[in-house]
């Protein structure tokens, strides 16, 4: 019965998701094809017609691209849960390896690589079509099966031995087991975010340390005045994939960095380089790194305490279309299901975290403003937005929902009214 009524909320959460993201893309795609035709007011000195109407139709193509995914995705999660899929691919796997943790690995595994599977066209059209048709994708096609292959690799070598652990810990650690899973995995993200500048990513990109003398003074002395310790500034060689420019900060302790693109170097002067660096170390200043990381932290525990219950309920399995193994571990199963299920299910929960971001936002631009020229980093996120085709006039709606940063026009008017 509890199975049954689990299974209906999980449809109606599903349906009900899918028709607001539907009609928020409907109002995002009218929004901005009603400003289609002018440049706003506000940009109108700084941005051409031409290039704001190939923002308005990248975005648009970006937002069906979307729509299509969402409605592929939530027919991909019917079929591996309530369609049998999940099911059917247990009792085939269990009969090949027997009942033992090699069992609920290989399960993990064969999700994981029929979820690459359905995702890989995506991939393909968006890098190799869409990408390519707005003139952004500078990738080739052997750099594109490289990086396949390069995150097969890593996510094998980082996740198996965490999934290893977790899986251990829910066999062998008792009833607690989801608090101790919880400090290892706290332990390893802390590992992974030490490792990520100095293994990880060289193994995409090339980095070298920024050799344009004023830009380095410029820095430098940036970094004194806010006394902020900086280890490294590294450009990157992110034009080996994209026309997109960014910036970025990453590690911490005494591995502090700050990663510029080479596209963006190319295109900003240096005081707007300046001005865009100033607003990267407000979001360390301001210790928005830290506080999103305490955030993801409460989260991870609140979420597996949810899961150390839920994996001992049958209606939690046979809600979803999977009878618990008599026989073997459903540790593996269980792990699948709330990776599938708890989306549905906070969905309602993400602009939340888009309003914090945004609220960040608004404060590294303030630093940047009271630190540096605001009307530079005015100068530079006009070029920004310009280089990345994103529109200036995104549906309010839909932007106050998912948007991390604020829209271009609000953002610019609270950096002037800083000035
Ligand atoms: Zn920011």
């Amino acid at each position: 019965m509890i199975s049954v009524v689990f299974s209906v909320l999980f449809v109606s959460f599903l349906l009900l998701t899918l028709v607001f993201q539907f009609w928020l893309a409907s109002r995002h795609i009218r929004h901005i094809l009603r400003n289609r035709a002018a440049v706003p007011a506000q940009f109108a000195e700084k941005i051409s017609l031409a290039s704001h109407q190939k923002a308005a139709d990248y975005t648009i193509a970006k937002t069906k691209m979307g729509i299509v995914m969402q409605m592929v995705n939530a027919s991909v999660l019917i079929g591996f849960t309530l369609f049998g899929g999940l099911q059917w691919l247990s009792v085939a796997l269990v009969k090949l390896t027997g009942p033992g943790m090699l069992y609920q690995i290989s399960l993990l595994i064969a999700f994981t690589l029929i979820s690459g599977i359905i995702e890989f066209p995506f991939s393909y059209y968006s890098q190799f079509v869409l990408e390519e048709r707005f003139g952004f994708n500078k990738m080739t096609l052997g750099l594109f099966f490289k990086d396949m292959l390069t995150n097969t690799l890593v996510s094998a070598a980082l996740g198996l031995p965490l999934i290893w652990v977790i899986l251990s810990l829910m066999e062998k650690a008792g009833s607690m087991w989801w608090l101790y899973a919880w400090v290892f995995f706290i332990g390893f993200q802390l590992l992974v975010m030490l490792i990520f500048p100095i293994v990880i990513a060289p193994l995409y990109n090339k980095f070298w340390p920024l050799d344009n003398e004023e830009v380095r003074e410029r820095i430098e002395n940036l970094s004194k005045r806010v006394s902020f310790a900086l280890k490294g500034i590294f450009v990157m060689d992110g034009s080996k994939r994209s026309g997109h420019g960014n910036a970025y900060f990453s590690g911490f302790g005494g591995a502090k960095r700050i990663v510029f693109y080479d596209t963006l170097l190319e295109r900003l002067a240096p005081n707007e380089i300046e001005a865009v660096l100033a607003h990267e170390l407000g979001h360390f200043k301001l210790k928005h790194i830290v506080k999103r990381m305490v955030v993801i932290f409460a989260l991870s525990l609140v979420f597996l305490a949810i899961l150390g219950f839920l994996k001992d309920q049958v209606w939690f399995y046979t809600g979803l279309g999977v009878d618990p193994m008599l026989l073997a571990r459903n540790d593996a199963m269980a792990l699948i299901l709330f990776m599938l299920s708890l989306p549905v299910f906070t969905f309602v929960f993400s602009p939340l975290s888009s309003i914090t971001s945004r609220k960040h936002e608004f404060e590294a631009d303030a630093f940047a403003a009271k630190h540096t020229n605001a009307s530079d980093l005015v100068t530079a996120l006009v070029k920004m937005y310009d280089d990345n085709s994103s529109t200036l006039t995104p549906d309010p709606l839909h932007s106050a929902f998912y948007d991390s940063h604020p829209s271009a026009s609000v953002r610019i008017k609270h950096l002037l009214a800083a000035q």
